[in-house]
Order: structure tokens, then C-alpha cells, then sequence
């Protein structure tokens, strides 16, 4: 539990009673939650090891109730935290006890499918699978797949640059993504991008995908959504170790093939998901790839062919290749329940997201299992193998005092390793309050200030999401005349975390 939060603002705390009758005028009805018991459900997202209660939680279900409660806040200095369905990893939605939390469940409408253009126009709260089932009777389908696709919204797909197993191909939410309609925090609606692939201007789409909630509340999404492929088909091959694996991993797309998915788990995941599921994944290899190939039937047919011989040539000790469709979605089926497999395992688990170039995949697995050793906790494997997306799933016990601490240094250190290794912080989950205060291993203190620029132009309060992401806060005015004489900061009274 090393990560600490701003220190709530009293005189927030001390006019609560005003900020709640505030939002009851702009949200009537039973759009605003108040009593401590209500609020238990909303205090934390998916990083369940870190918990607060928010000062309150509106649910406003109208593009001017958000603009009015923006604006609201930010004439009196209130702190906001947007929040989708909360189901992220990073503790992007994690509340603050002086913030109001503002819940995107109730905008929950498709408002527009264009089967012509192939676009989808929906509201924040829907969910990434809903887009899909609007759409799949006419044979079509939104890329971007994350595991949790059934509960998170697109509203925090977009905020978190969501990605998932078809990813490879098919490229992240930024990819998929066309326009979105925001809300600034001073009340102001804007439109970024529209229907269309290339806005005009500068790429503000591209700066909001992926905001973590820092730069306003996204409340309407534009999507693109695709043809379903006329067939899909799935190997599964094993290989004595996840070193063979990573090396067919590399030649595959060395060789120019870009599958629609490849994805790898290790001994520790594959037993624990065969456990799960049943659906018959060998238990005698140390690396298991599933590898899916999508178009028309010639051309799978041909891939098919293609990977299976790559996989001999690197080791494989076990192939099938799926018959039809229901093996196809069997192979998957363990593979997409292979975290809450691991939780059977384990009392908790701690779920890293780091990303690598591929081709060092052996050396950082290595390297994982020596620290897996160095702080006495289990690892488990799931990963993105094709775009190098590690997701070290650590093993712990959090009735054991002192084995959280461990898991997060432990996880710290992997994702320290993916930095040295010429990778990133994060592929997926965002960097929250999660990966927060080791931006500085990846970025200068003057890139963290040139990002931080950015925010200012969109919030220059700091009241959106404030204490994610940036691992210090500085005030806008600040930034860029900052000099510091033997170590003295400037205005030691502002909160730097
Ligand atoms: C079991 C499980 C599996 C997962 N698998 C994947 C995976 O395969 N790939 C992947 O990428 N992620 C995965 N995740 C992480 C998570 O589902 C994603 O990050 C998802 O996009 C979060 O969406 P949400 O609606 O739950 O957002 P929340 O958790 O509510 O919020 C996430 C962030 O988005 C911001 N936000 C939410 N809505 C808005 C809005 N309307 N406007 C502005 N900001 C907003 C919040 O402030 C916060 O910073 C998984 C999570 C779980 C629990």
C-alpha cells in the first residue's frame, strides 16, 4: 500500500452539505448518492488493494446536467473523477475523498448505427460488447476486445486506449475510435473528429484517447466497426519452454504474418485455466501459444499452414488446429478465463501490464522467474504475445502482513525491466495511480512537464482526476518558470506526490 493520494482539501470537506444540494438541483431525483452506506460500492475500480469512499456520486443521464456540474465544480474548486463501469486495473476511477465521483452508467444509448459508413455513434456507458451485438445481425462487429468486454464501457475504453486479444490486427481503441464528443471542465462541450478517418487540425482526438479521465468527460463516441471475417481459425501449439515460444512468437511476424491474435501463457497458466475449463490444453509443455488467423477460407487455410511450420522449426512439441467453430472458441475459452482461473489458485493475485519488443521476451521471462525467487511469490503468465504485452498475473496473500508490499515492489520491478528492455510502462491498463510514481523511470522531469502542459490547456485547475497518472503535481502557473536553488522547491506549502 505505498501509493499516497492529495491530501483531502478542508474546506471542500467543510462545505459538503452545499456541494450535494448543488448537484441535487442540477440532477433531480435519485442522481446523487450521499449516504456512507451507498457509497461503500463505488470506492474502489479493479486495483481492489486501494480503497476510498468518495465525498458523493452523481449520475447525471443528460450532455448539459455533466456541463452543468462541471462548471459547478469548477467555480467553487471541487475536485471531479470520472467513472465508467470501474472496472480498471490501474485505479484510474479509485475516488477521493474530497471528489465528487461522476458514474457515465446512465448513458447507456446506441444513438446511431450507419451501416453505409460503417459507423457506430454511442453514449459513454455502453459496454464494448454491446456495440458489438447492436451491429452483429447485419454480419459486423467493433474490433478492440478487451477480456472485461462484457462490463467496461467504451467511455473508459477510450479513456484507457483499451486493447485485447484481436489488437494485433486490428489495432487498440485509438484505432477504432473516430470522434468523440467532451466536456470540458469548465462546462464547455467540444467535438473531436467526426465520422470520418483523419480530423483537420491537430491530432486532439489522438491526445484525449487514452486521458485517463484528465482532460475532460467523454460523453459520445464515434466508433468504426468491420465486416466479420468470413472465417476465423485458431492453433494451439506447445513448446517445452517460453523461450521456443517467444522465438515463434518473433518469426511469425518476422515472416510478415500478422495474425488476428497471439497470445501465450506459461506452465503456471496453463494449469491453473485447464483446471478451470476443460477444454483439453496439454499439461506436459512450459509455453502454450493460441495463434488465430481471420479472412476468407483460402487464405486461413494457407496462414494455417504457414504457422504451423514456423512452430516446428522452433520446437513445437504439441499442434492442433481447430476443427471448427466450437474448438476455435473452446482453444480461447481458457485463455479468456485465465485470471479468474488464477484466483482459484491463489488468495489474490496482482496483475502487472508492461510491454516489451518482442524479440527480448525470453531474457525478461528469465529475469521474471529470478524475481519471482528474490521476493518468495508465485508469477503466472497470460500474455499479448504478437504486440508484446506482458500481463505477470503475482501470486499473494494479502491476510499474510507484508505480502502486498512484496507483490507491488515485485510488480514494480517488472515493469522497471520492461523500461530497461526498451519497452513501456503500460500496453493497456493505463498508467492510474498504479504506474503513477514510476513514470520518472521512462519519461524526464521536463517530458512529465511538457505532458503536463497539455493537461493545464484542458483543466488548467487541476480538478479533473486529480493525483493519477502525474507523479508530481504542479501547479500550471508554475510550470515552465520553476527553478529550483540547491534543491529548494518553490512553494513547498503545494502538495507534490
Ligand atoms: C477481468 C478484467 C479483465 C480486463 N481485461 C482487459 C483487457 O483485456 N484489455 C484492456 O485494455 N483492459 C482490460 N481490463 C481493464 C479495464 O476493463 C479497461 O481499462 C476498461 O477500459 C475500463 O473501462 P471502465 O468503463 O470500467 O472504466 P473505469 O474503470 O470506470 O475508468 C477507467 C478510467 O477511465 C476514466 N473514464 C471512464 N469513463 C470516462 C468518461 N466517460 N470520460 C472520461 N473519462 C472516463 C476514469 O476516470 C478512469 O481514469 C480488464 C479489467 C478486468 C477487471
Amino acid at each position: 500500500m505505498s501509493i499516497a493520494m492529495p491530501a483531502p482539501d478542508a474546506e471542500t470537506l467543510a462545505k459538503r452539505d452545499r456541494i450535494v444540494a448543488a448537484m441535487q438541483a442540477i440532477v433531480p431525483g435519485e442522481g446523487v448518492i450521499t449516504d456512507a452506506d451507498e457509497l461503500r460500492p463505488w470506492e474502489s475500480d479493479g486495483l481492489t488493494a486501494y480503497r476510498q469512499p468518495p465525498m458523493l456520486v452523481v449520475l447525471p443521464e443528460t450532455v448539459e446536467q455533466v456541463s452543468a456540474i462541471l462548471r459547478w465544480c469548477q467555480g467553487e474548486g471541487v475536485r471531479v473523477v470520472p467513472r465508467g463501469s470501474g472496472t480498471s486495473l490501474s485505479g484510474g476511477a479509485l475516488p477521493l475523498a474530497d471528489a465528487v465521483l461522476l458514474g457515465m452508467g446512465k448513458f447507456k444509448k446506441v444513438l446511431d448505427i450507419d451501416y453505409e459508413d460503417r459507423v457506430v455513434v454511442v453514449q459513454p456507458g455502453v459496454t464494448n460488447l454491446a456495440i458489438t451485438q447492436a451491429v452483429e445481425g447485419r454480419g459486423f462487429y467493433y474490433a478492440p476486445d478487451p477480456s472485461s468486454q462484457i462490463a467496461c464501457s467504451i467511455g473508459g475504453n477510450v479513456a484507457e486506449n483499451s486493447g485485447g486479444v484481436h489488437c494485433l490486427k486490428y489495432g487498440l481503441t485509438t484505432n477504432n475510435v473516430l470522434g468523440v464528443e467532451l466536456v470540458l471542465m469548465d462546462g464547455e462541450v467540444v467535438r473531436l473528429g467526426g465520422r470520418h478517418l483523419d480530423p483537420a487540425g491537430l491530432d486532439l482526438l489522438g491526445v484525449v484517447v487514452g486521458s485517463e479521465g484528465l482532460l475532460g468527460v467523454v460523453t459520445e463516441v464515434t466508433v468504426r466497426i468491420l465486416p466479420k471475417p468470413e472465417t476465423a481459425r485458431a492453433v494451439l501449439v506447445g513448446f517445452p519452454d517460453a523461450e521456443q515460444a517467444g522465438a515463434c512468437v518473433a518469426q511469425i511476424i518476422a515472416e510478415g504474418i500478422i495474425p488476428a491474435g497471439m497470445e501465450m501463457m506459461d506452465r503456471p497458466a496453463i494449469h491453473a485455466a485447464e483446471a478451470f475449463v476443460n477444454v483439453g490444453y496439454p499439461l506436459d509443455v512450459g509455453a502454450l501459444l493460441i495463434v488465430e488467423v481471420d479472412g476468407p477460407a483460402a487464405e486461413c487455410d494457407h496462414l494455417i499452414e504457414e504457422i504451423v511450420r514456423i512452430a516446428d522449426a522452433n520446437g513445437a512439441v504439441t499442434t492442433r488446429i481447430s476443427r471448427d467453430e466450437a474448438e476455435r472458441v473452446a482453444f480461447w475459452a481458457g485463455r479468456k478465463a485465465a485470471f479468474p482461473a488464477v484466483g482459484r489458485i491463489s488468495p489474490d493475485y496482482y496483475c502487472m501490464d508492461g510491454t516489451i519488443p518482442r524479440r527480448r521476451l525470453p531474457e525478461v521471462l528469465r529475469r521474471m522467474e529470478e524475481l519471482s525467487q528474490q521476493y518468495g511469490l508465485g508469477v503466472a503468465n497470460v500474455f499479448h504475445a504478437g504486440d508484446g504485452n506482458l500481463h505477470p498475473l503475482i501470486l499473494y496473500d494479502a491476510n499474510v502482513p507484508g505480502e502486498l508490499d512484496r507483490a507491488e515492489e515485485f510488480g514494480n520491478d517488472i515493469l522497471r525491466l520492461c523500461v530497461e528492455v526498451g519497452g513501456v510502462l503500460t500496453g493497456e491498463h493505463g498508467v492510474g495511480i498504479e504506474k503513477r510514481d514510476l513514470m520518472p523511470e521512462m519519461f524526464s522531469e521536463e517530458d512529465l512537464k511538457q505532458q503536463q502542459r497539455v493537461k493545464c490547456a484542458f483543466d488548467p485547475k487541476l480538478l479533473l482526476n486529480p493525483g493519477k497518472v502525474f507523479p508530481t503535481l504542479h501547479r500550471c502557473a508554475e510550470l515552465g518558470r520553476m527553478h529550483v536553488h540547491h534543491g529548494a522547491l518553490p512553494h513547498p506549502e503545494l502538495p507534490r506526490f
